[in-house]
């Protein structure tokens, strides 16, 4: 196993910010976590996985020992009516998506390009074009870290919920997620309710075709983090009461929302975009031009600048239509999880 010492975490997280912590290692077996955790030099550190970093934002040096899982491996089995995976957490989200579509196994083509290895997926419930892990995961695997035992997890047990499940919440910190089981319908079905897959002409619907408008609306939305150092969504869509939305709808009757459990989940894009803030920037950090959800590094910009540029996104929608944008990114500092008001009270 790899360990550096005093590493920089910029080909780490694809935000692309130079930042550094104490320790990184890269694990290719579960072993070598136990190791880890046993390790005398760094019991008293903070640790941190790590997938791909395409949901973080470091907003200083991390003092502790950051691991990177890289775990692989991929079995398939059947049922007369299903596909059965079981995908170490390691693996990379986007080639698993692409891998199942190339044997012609459907049901993953939606969630195709969303940046991330496997084992991060259940974190927050990745979605996108009305599918969200939740409907095809079957088990999540975990290492407990307190007793180093191995568990299996329902996806019931998950508690899953819009960009959320238990891994945020009661067991944050409290385990390592070493695999994930998928169960994916022979009987294929499409899921192309969502706007631009709905012009596929219903003959050639397939997963193939899916995958690959999936591929060409992203692609053409999106900026690539490989080329605009960004973590994707940075705020959640918003969801506001009924009599809130009532309210706004009288002032701004173009107003992106849509019914769910609990009020009206509102478009923060379009909430964003309606400030102003298209192209906004703070030095080299910039509201992305094409998609105003996404905040990038445009140009060699410190963590510290996108933080002043989410502040002041954030600032501009509530004083705009008093909706409190949270953000979907992680925000990590010295020794672990963070958030924005965290990090503005001690600016
Ligand atoms: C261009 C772009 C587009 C995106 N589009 C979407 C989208 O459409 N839908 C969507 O839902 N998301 C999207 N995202 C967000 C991101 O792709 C997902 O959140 C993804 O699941 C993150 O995976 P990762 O491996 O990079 O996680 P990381 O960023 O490495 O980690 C995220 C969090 O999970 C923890 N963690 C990582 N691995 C483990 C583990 N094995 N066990 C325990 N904890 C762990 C980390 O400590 C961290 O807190 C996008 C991001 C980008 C950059």
């Amino acid at each position: 196993m790899q360990i550096k010492t005093n590493a920089s975490l910029k080909a780490y997280h694809t935000f692309g910010i130079e930042q550094s912590c104490s320790y990184l290692a890269t694990i290719e077996s579960l072993e070598e976590v136990t190791q880890l955790f046993q390790d005398p030099r760094f019991t008293h550190l903070p640790k941190l996985f790590l997938g791909k970093g395409s949901n973080v934002l470091f907003t200083e040096h991390f003092d502790g020992l950051v691991i990177v899982n890289r775990i692989m491996g991929k079995n398939v089995t059947e049922t007369d009516d299903q596909y059965l995976l079981h995908i170490a957490g390691g693996e990379d989200w986007p080639e698993l998506v692409s891998w199942c579509v190339s044997q012609g196994i459907g049901g993953l083509e939606n969630l195709a390009l969303i940046p991330g290895c496997a084992g991060s997926a259940p974190i927050q419930n990745i979605g996108a074009y009305g599918l969200e892990l939740k409907d095809i995961c079957d088990y999540v695997d975990v290492l407990d870290l307190t007793t180093f035992e191995n568990r299996r997890m329902s996806a019931r047990d998950c508690e899953f919920g819009y960009r959320d499940s238990i891994f945020k919440h009661a067991l944050h910190e409290k385990c390592f997620i070493t695999a994930l089981g998928l169960k994916l319908a022979k009987q294929w079905q499409p899921i192309n309710q969502y706007g631009p897959l709905k012009d596929i002409p219903e003959e050639q619907l397939s997963p193939a075709t899916i995958f690959e408008r999936v591929c060409q609306v992203r692609t053409e939305k999106l900026p690539d983090p490989a080329k605009v150092g960004n973590a994707g969504s940075f705020f959640k869509n918003p969801v506001i009461t009924q009599d809130h939305y009532d309210r706004l709808m009288k002032q701004h009757t173009n107003i992106v929302a849509y019914p769910t459990p609990g009020g009206m989940k509102v478009a923060a894009g379009w909430l964003i975009d309606q400030c102003g803030l298209k192209g906004k920037s703070v030095h080299g950090a910039q509201v992305n031009p094409m998609q105003a959800l996404v905040l990038t590094n445009m140009d060699n910009c410190s963590a510290d600048d996108v933080v002043a540029l989410a502040s002041l996104v954030k600032q501009a929608v509530w004083d705009k239509y008093q909706i409190e944008l949270e953000h979907e990114v992680r925000f990590l500092n010295r020794t672990g999880e963070t958030n924005l008001a965290q990090v503005e009270a001690l600016r």
